[in-house]
């Protein structure tokens, strides 16, 4: 598991790909404080490939799946079944990467407890 803050990215990342990232705001408190936690990289192009935005301020969590990062706000999350499923797929895909405690507090939605 990789965790880093925006300002000290990997070195297995492109320079251009990081100055994306920086940019990024949460769409839903506009904080562009985030958090990045890499589970994979495709070290051809330097980007992630499989990954987890989480905003500092209010927990939501943004997944990058194959490349994509993937930024919706709650209204769409929450009335889109599909979504919240393939999110829940990916988290517990990946839960043994993320701390425990942080998996708890993501928003608009998380693993249940088992
Ligand atoms: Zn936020």
């Amino acid at each position: 598991m990789e965790y880093i803050d925006l300002e000290s990215l990997s070195e297995k990342l492109d320079k251009d790909y990081k100055g994306v990232l920086a940019l990024l705001q949460c769409p839903m408190c506009h904080s562009g404080a985030l958090m990045v936690y890499i589970f994979s990289v495709d070290e051809d192009v330097g980007v992630i490939e499989d990954g987890l935005i989480v905003c500092k301020s209010c927990y939501r969590f943004y997944p990058i799946k194959s490349q994509c990062i993937v930024m919706l706000p709650d209204q769409v999350r929450l009335e889109n079944p599909g979504i919240q499923k393939s999110h829940l797929e990916f988290l517990k895909k990946y839960q043994e990467n993320l701390p425990y405690e942080l998996l708890k507090k993501l928003r608009p939605y998380t693993l249940s407890e088992q």
